[in-house]
């Protein structure tokens, strides 16, 4: 596809400013560029065509079936982007005083006290601007609460090895060591090693719940209480709250400390990137050390400090509480009953059609495929079937995640899905199943619909070119 550059042609253009009508008044010579900027000379129609191609180009929600498990790309009420564009939401400014944006105080008091009664934890804050970010306040506060009561010597975090590459990743961090903690044949935590793993140096456990291989972890709390009596605290990681919002609290299971990605499970659309909001809700006992804000609430004598600037992504915000006042408290149960009655209805057509599980039985909102056998069979490797899903009008779910599955294929087709959608899904991947077998190297081709093929995803990742070469054109 041509570049905005290339389409360039000198002295074409639109007019967009009239002709001045008060005098030239000319900057003085030091502040003058030596040459004119570097702008494409484009026709507004071309301008147009060319940023509509890109469009066509990507693929979102709103094209078509994405499954991307531990991602939750779900379709987001429209109703929300409305909300969050009103003139009084995106009017102020962060330093007014307070009594002229008490509309927006209210948003944030009232979403806070939402998402509290949603995962059982007694403050909220909205200072985070993503999951991870989440995470490291998360275990900042952790982290104060120990060396608040002079228990230095609790270093390290224990990460179950199935968890989100960001647990180990903020632990490192916020400074702590990490400590990891097999899963069993099963896919749950194995108890007995976390038991063996806790000791006076223990600052905490990071859990997923359900995990990241959709399963939940029945004995969750005997494991929260395995930590907390060796002295150390439980930090829940709710990116994906889908299966269990409105169903079960992270506060019952006996977490202390957790964080939700609104822009996951609460109405923002989430990818590209940002804006993103990664609330962070804490028991009362860790309720001293939360950030505090320029707007006030929170941030007393033994606040971690501020992590972010003012309400961080307000507008995120907004779509979250929209979202929880369209469901109810009805409809939140309703929405994570739906996520996992989708994502079990999927995988038991994908298992009838001839696909493994790496778990068999129940899963949560999500779950994992293995395609270790069909690659000894055929050669065909799940990277080869993702690609393929791109032909059929799908974006593949997420690729070699979690690393305990060789081979995985990890699918959240997400409440919003309709029967008809999911059906179709299956047969699709009925089909490619039938192709991986009868004629493999089709797949090793695929995609063959889309602008860019397969592109060297090590080179794309460590040497990317992300600027026009103008001095080589
Ligand atoms: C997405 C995700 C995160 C990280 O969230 P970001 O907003 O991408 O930083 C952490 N844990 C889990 C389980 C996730 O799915």
């Amino acid at each position: 596809m041509e570049l905005i550059f290339e389409r360039s042609r000198p002295g074409r253009g639109s007019d967009l400013l009239p002709p001045p009508d008060v005098p030239a008044s000319p900057l003085p010579e030091a502040h003058r560029r030596a040459a004119a900027p570097r702008l494409p000379e484009v026709a507004e129609s071309e301008v147009s065509r060319h940023y509509q191609a890109m469009a066509r180009h990507a693929f979102g929600v709103c094209d078509g079936f994405y499954p991307l498990g531990s991602c939750t790309m779900k379709y987001n009420p429209k109703l929300g982007e409305d909300l969050a564009a009103l003139p009084g939401f995106t009017g102020i400014h962060p330093l007014q005083p307070e009594h002229t944006a008490r509309g927006c105080r209210s948003v944030l008091d009232r979403a806070g006290a939402y998402l509290c009664q949603i995962t059982g934890m007694d403050e909220m804050t909205f200072q985070p601007a993503a999951g991870a970010h989440g995470e490291f306040t998360g275990l900042l506060l952790i982290k104060a609460y120990h060396v608040h009561r002079g228990d230095t010597g609790r270093t390290v975090i224990l990460v179950p090895d199935s968890a989100h590459g960001t647990n180990p990743a903020s632990a490192a961090m916020a400074g702590f060591t990490v400590r990891s903690i097999p899963s069993t044949a099963e896919g749950l935590v194995d108890l007995e090693a976390l038991r063996a793993a806790c000791g006076a140096d223990t600052a905490g456990l990071m859990l997923t719940n359900p995990n990241t291989v959709g399963l939940f972890e029945r004995d969750i709390l005997a494991m929260t209480e395995i930590v907390h009596a060796a002295g150390g605290l439980v930090y829940y990681d709710g990116a994906n709250l889908n299966a269990i919002m409105g169903v079960a609290r992270p506060g019952d299971m006996g977490f202390d400390v957790c964080h939700l990605n609104l822009h996951k499970t609460f109405a923002t659309p989430h990818g590209g990137g940002g804006p993103g909001s990664g609330a962070v809700g804490c028991k009362a006992l860790l309720a001293p050390y939360l950030p505090g804000s320029a707007l006030g609430g929170g941030g007393g004598a033994q606040s971690i400090g501020q992590v972010r600037a003012f309400h961080a992504n307000f507008l995120v915000v907004v779509r979250a509480l929209a979202y929880l006042l369209t469901l109810g408290n009805t409809g939140v149960r309703q929405a994570a009953e739906g996520a996992v009655l989708n994502a079990n209805y999927l995988k038991h057509r994908l298992e009838a059609a001839g696909y493994s599980s790496a778990y068999p039985g129940l899963c949560m909102h999500e779950f994992v495929l293995t395609l270790e056998q069909l690659k000894k069979q055929t050669g065909v490797s799940a990277l080869d079937l993702a690609k393929a899903m791109l032909d059929q009008g799908m974006h593949p779910p997420t690729m070699y995640f979690p690393l305990i599955v060789h081979e995985a294929l990890m699918f959240e087709p997400t409440e919003t899905e309709t029967p008809e959608t999911l059906d179709r899904a299956a047969q699709a991947l009925e089909a490619l199943l039938k192709t991986a077998r009868e004629n493999p190297q089709a797949l090793h081709a695929a995609p063959v619909t889309t602008v860019i093929g397969r592109p060297d995803e090590t080179a794309a990742a460590r040497r990317p070119v992300v600027r026009y070469g103008f001095e080589e054109g």
